[in-house]
């Protein structure tokens, strides 16, 4: 069901216009509106304050919330001021609004990729205004999570301390620290209570904000993969920094991860499932990595969808698939980085060093 509901307070006459025109575009869609939204909500407009900005509580992971907020600060670095505000809402997405003068408004969409874009609004293009909203909103809105993971503690003895293959993924994670792509992880508990954190934990499925990841095939129904939210510059553990991902459960919508006994497992990336697809499709791709960084010439998808997405999933496999040489690809995933396959780790450093741009463009 394709349903969406305003929430929260919209404190001034733009932001009521905003919602209004939000609600008459989504409505002219197909959506269907909820003055009182029911659990399965797919979509949530969050009016926050920015003095106290309060997450919207939702009750299911495939609740889209795309908190709304208005400031008339101007600051030298927009996304360093607007990204908290993302984080402290729990939102899926946030829309920041920039009063210029009395012609024209500056809209900036910001992603927890980081993603960070704008649309201007000029008085009397309200039409087209929101419609560029819908497009860009509804198709991130309409993807689906894989975030579930589902541990079992039947990991082989012989590789509860790792083997070859997880000396390799702790240095490439050195090596990828020494080439400066690993940008601090987002300091969530500074923004976040713990009960905040709790339910980003289960509704985001996340261990924290790292950015980037990176794994190797071990057998041909399994890879390793580094955790989410860990300091991938420093990976030693099996069942917390390397976790064995072997396979996806199209019935609970989980991944499927082998952990040592008496360990209580991180949870695996967001993007176990995108490496899953690309792994099990093409037996010739030996490692993949994942980058907030760029590089020139190369093909990228062109709707940014959420991480840990089917969606993101679908599509960066389908641009492996079309490659020249699908062992060998160097995807865009446009306004957020990089996902690079090789035959080994080795095979894709080789590739990629002293060509990496580390701006992701942004449009
Ligand atoms: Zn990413």
């Amino acid at each position: 069901m394709r349903t969406f509901t305003i929430s929260g307070n919209k404190q001034t006459p733009f932001l009521n216009w905003l919602a209004e025109g939000i609600i008459g575009e989504f409505l002219s869609r197909g959506y269907t509106y909820y003055y009182v939204p029911e659990e399965n909500i797919k979509l949530v407009f969050h009016f926050i304050d920015p003095e106290k900005p309060r997450p919207y509580r939702r009750k299911a992971q495939a609740t889209f919330v795309v908190s709304v907020m208005e400031t008339s600060e101007k600051s030298e670095n927009i996304h360093k001021s607007a990204y908290p505000y993302l984080i402290r809402s729990l939102a899926n997405h946030l829309m920041y609004i920039l009063h210029n003068d009395d012609e024209t408004t500056d809209i900036y969409f910001l992603t927890p990729e980081q993603g960070f874009y704008k649309l201007t609004y000029r008085k009397g293009e309200e039409e087209k205004f929101f419609k560029r909203i819908y497009e860009r909103l509804e198709p991130l809105a309409a993807s689906q999570l894989v975030i579930d993971n589902d541990f079992y503690d039947d990991l082989p003895e012989e590789i509860w301390n790792g083997d070859e293959i997880t000396k390799s993924l702790s240095e490439s994670g050195k090596k990828l620290d020494r080439m400066n792509l690993l940008p601090a992880p987002f300091p969530l508990e500074e923004y976040l209570t713990p009960r905040d954190m709790r339910h980003l934990k289960k509704l985001y499925g996340i261990g924290g904000l790292s950015y980037g990841n990176l794994s190797a095939r071990r057998d041909s129904e399994s890879f390793w993969m580094s955790a989410s939210g860990i300091n991938k510059a420093d990976m030693k553990t099996v069942g917390e920094d390397f976790l064995l991902i072997r396979g996806y459960d199209p019935d609970k919508n989980a991944m499927k991860v082998s952990v040592p006994p008496n360990i209580t497992p991180k949870r695996a990336s967001v993007d176990a499932i995108e490496h899953w697809m690309i792994y099990k499709e093409h037996p010739e791709v030996g490692a993949i990595v994942h980058v907030h960084a760029w590089m020139d010439g190369i093909r990228a998808t062109e709707i940014n969808y959420p991480c840990g997405t089917i969606e993101l999933a679908k599509t960066v496999a389908e641009l492996v698939r079309n490659s020249e040489e699908p062992s060998r690809a160097i995807i865009g995933l446009k306004n957020h980085g990089l996902t690079i396959t090789g035959t080994d780790l080795d095979d894709i450093f080789e590739r990629i060093e002293g060509k990496i741009i580390p701006q992701v463009p942004m449009s």
